[in-house]
């Protein structure tokens, strides 16, 4: 990894100790993630109220990019409008784990980018 080494210890304190671990009782959404290229899996559990994101927690298990992404990404939403959920970018997502998209492989990517597809799907979802 192309990364400073702070920052990829960040990466594994997240993946170690990720942040808004675990299931949630009474979820109003439950949005499942896979990425079959690594055998990542992530499953995010979503509480909405008044357009916003009240609560949110995910559990799953994968590489260290992907659930550190995944933690990373959990704490930026929360308490946020959903309609804000659409403009966060893959660049975003990277920048979070101090990296850019020259810092992965085009498989890691993927890993990171995981918890945004599901995020987005949120989005997609209201849009319906
Ligand atoms: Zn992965």
């Amino acid at each position: 990894m192309n990364l400073d080494t702070l920052y990829r210890e960040e990466i594994l304190e997240h993946w170690q100790n990720p942040q808004n671990f675990g299931k949630m009782r009474g979820a109003d959404l439950v949005i499942e993630q896979v990425n079959p290229l690594c055998g990542d899996q992530v499953t995010f559990f979503f509480k909405i109220e008044s357009g916003k994101i009240k609560d949110v927690s995910f559990e799953g298990s994968g590489c260290a990019i992907s659930i550190a992404s995944a933690s990373m990404l959990s704490g930026v939403i929360k308490n946020k409008p959903i309609a804000a959920l659409s403009k966060i970018t893959g660049k975003n997502v990277l920048s979070l784990m101090g990296a850019d998209k020259n810092s992965f492989p085009p498989a890691r990517l993927k890993c990171a980018f995981l918890s945004l597809e599901a995020v987005r799907k949120i989005g997609q979802m209201q849009a319906d």
